[in-house]
């Protein structure tokens, strides 16, 4: 089983190496090629990308799973801005590093670490956990939520995710 990181415009280096130690639930994780950002998922008005034009790059990307991971600010429909975006059950999701920046550099990366596991859960079937602040499924509003809860699934969401593993192993 293998996970794809898929850089999307220049993307901080060191956040891609530490997503890929960290990013364990995978056999493998790999760091594809840098693709450009694309021009046609632009708002200029809003200085912002639609977070699900990103996905088209990371479809082209083998791999059980691919991430895009990009340092531009990301919006949906009806949302001011994402710390990431996700195909409900399907193969790649992304994050945006832009809303994550931190003095701390440890901070930094382990917010990402949170963001990513977070949107990889949702194509492993997980929703979001409305009951559990410290699981990493609840739901970022803003950073401190994401500060505040860990990088882990709880057991629920674990057992939930560990089914779609199983499947994709076999
Ligand atoms: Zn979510
Ligand atoms: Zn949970």
């Amino acid at each position: 089983m293998r996970l794809t990181l898929k850089p999307l415009g220049a993307v901080d280096a060191g956040v891609l190496e530490h997503l890929r130690r960290e990013l364990r639930a995978f056999d493998e994780v790999v760091v594809a090629p840098t693709a450009d950002l694309p021009s046609t998922g632009f708002n200029p008005k809003r200085g912002q990308y639609r977070a699900s034009s990103l996905f088209e790059a990371c479809l082209q990307e083998p791999g059980t799973r691919v991430l895009g991971v990009t340092e531009a600010d990301l919006y949906e429909t009806g949302l001011n801005f994402v710390f990431g975006y996700s195909q409900p059950g399907g193969r790649v999701a992304v994050i945006s590093l832009a809303r994550l920046r931190d003095a701390d550099l440890a901070r930094y990366r382990e917010r990402a670490v949170k963001e990513a596991v977070h949107e990889l859960g949702h194509t492993l079937g997980l929703a979001h956990d409305e009951d559990r602040a410290e699981c990493v499924m609840h739901f970022s509003r803003t950073l401190a939520d994401t500060d505040r809860k860990g990088r882990e699934y709880c057991a629920a969401c674990a057992a939930r995710a560990e089914l779609t593993l199983k499947r994709l192993r076999t």
